[in-house]
C-alpha cells in the first residue's frame, strides 16, 4: 500500500466486498452442500514416536466444493462458527466418524482411534454430551474408539461448563485431547484446573519465535511439565527429521505431521494404515 491513501483505501474496499460477497456464497451454499454430501473428511495419522508406528488419526473436515473443489477448513469453519452452523456440521461429521468405524468393524478390521474436533461453540449446546453418547450407542462404537480434541480456547468462554463436560465425557470412557495448547493465555489454568488425558501442542508455534531456541525450550518444558503431570503429549505440525529427533529428546509421547503424512482421503487412509490396525 505505498500509493495514495484513497487509492489504497478503495484497495482495502474492494478486497473487503469481495471476501463478503464470498461469505455470503458460503452461507447460501452451506445447507445444500451438507445434504449434498459435501463435507468429506480427511483422515491424519498420529505416531507414537518411540516406535515410529500408527497409533491413531485425526479427523479434518474439507468441502468438496462443486466449482472451487477441495476447500480448507480456514475458508468456511470461522463463517460456521459465527453463524451457528457449526454445531450442524460437528454432528455430522461426528456421525460419518462413527459410521466409518462400524463400516471397519464390520469388516474385520481393528482400527486406530479416531479423534474428530469440537468447536467451542458446539460446548453452549446443553445436549452435547447425550448426543455424543446416542451416536456411539447408535452405531455401537466403544468410547475408547472415539477421542475427542477440546481447542484451549473454549477454556476463556467458560471455564466451568467446560470442565463439567470434560468431567462427564470422561466417566463414560471418552479421551479428551486439549487442542492448541499453549496458543492461548490460559494453558497453565487449564492444567490447574481440568483433567484433561492428553496435550497438542503445535509445532508451528516453533518458527515464530523471535529468540533463538526459546520456542524449542518452551515446547521441553511443556513436555516435562506434563510429564510430571502424568498427561502425555502430541505435538503436532512436525514437518522435519530435525524436529522429530528433538521431540523423542524431551520425551513428547506422539507426533502428527507433513513428515510423516499430511490429511489424507479416508480411501488412502484405508489402503495404508487400516490393515495393520489394531488397538
Ligand atoms: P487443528 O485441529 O489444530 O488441526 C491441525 C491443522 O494443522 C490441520 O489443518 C492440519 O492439516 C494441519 N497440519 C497438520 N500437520 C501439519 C504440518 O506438519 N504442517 C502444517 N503446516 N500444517 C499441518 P486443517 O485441516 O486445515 O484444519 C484447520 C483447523 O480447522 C483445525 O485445526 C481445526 O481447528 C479446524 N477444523 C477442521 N476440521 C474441523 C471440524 O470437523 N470441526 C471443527 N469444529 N473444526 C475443524
Ligand atoms: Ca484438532
Ligand atoms: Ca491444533
Ligand atoms: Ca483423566
Amino acid at each position: 500500500c505505498k500509493g495514495s491513501y484513497v487509492k489504497c483505501f478503495a484497495y482495502y474496499n474492494e478486497s473487503l466486498s469481495v471476501s463478503l460477497a464470498r461469505e455470503q456464497e458460503i452461507i447460501n451454499e452451506m445447507n445444500t452442500a451438507l445434504e449434498n454430501h459435501q463435507f468429506i473428511i480427511y483422515l491424519q495419522p498420529k505416531i507414537d514416536i518411540q516406535n515410529g508406528k500408527p497409533c491413531g488419526a485425526e479427523a479434518l473436515t474439507r468441502w468438496n466444493h462443486p466449482k472451487r473443489g477441495i476447500m480448507a477448513p480456514n475458508d468456511f469453519i470461522g463463517i460456521f462458527e459465527q453463524n451457528g452452523f457449526i454445531t450442524k456440521l460437528d454432528f455430522y461429521i461426528w456421525e460419518q466418524v462413527c459410521i466409518l468405524l462400524r463400516k471397519w468393524l464390520d469388516n474385520g478390521y481393528q482400527p486406530y482411534p479416531i479423534s474428530v474436533n469440537i468447536s467451542r461453540v458446539d460446548l453452549y449446546n446443553p445436549k452435547l454430551v447425550d448426543m455424543i453418547l446416542e451416536l456411539i450407542r447408535k452405531y455401537q462404537i466403544v468410547p475408547e474408539l472415539l477421542n475427542l480434541e477440546l481447542t484451549e480456547s473454549a477454556y476463556t468462554d467458560n471455564p466451568i461448563m467446560l470442565s463439567e463436560t470434560i468431567e462427564r465425557l470422561q466417566k463414560h470412557g471418552f479421551t479428551i485431547m486439549m487442542d492448541d495448547f499453549g496458543s492461548g493465555y490460559s494453558s497453565l489454568n487449564i492444567l490447574k484446573d481440568m483433567d484433561v488425558d492428553i496435550l497438542k501442542i503445535d509445532m508451528r508455534f516453533l518458527s515464530k519465535t523471535k529468540i533463538a531456541g526459546r520456542g524449542e525450550n518452551i515446547i521441553a518444558s511443556v513436555i516435562r511439565m506434563s510429564k510430571w503431570l502424568n498427561i502425555p503429549v502430541i505435538a503436532e505440525g512436525v514437518e522435519t527429521m530435525e524436529q522429530v529427533a528433538f521431540l523423542r529428546s524431551v520425551g513428547c509421547d506422539y507426533v502428527q505431521g507433513y513428515y510423516y503424512e499430511k490429511p489424507i482421503p479416508v480411501e488412502y487412509y484405508e489402503t495404508k494404515y487400516l490393515p495393520q490396525g489394531h488397538y
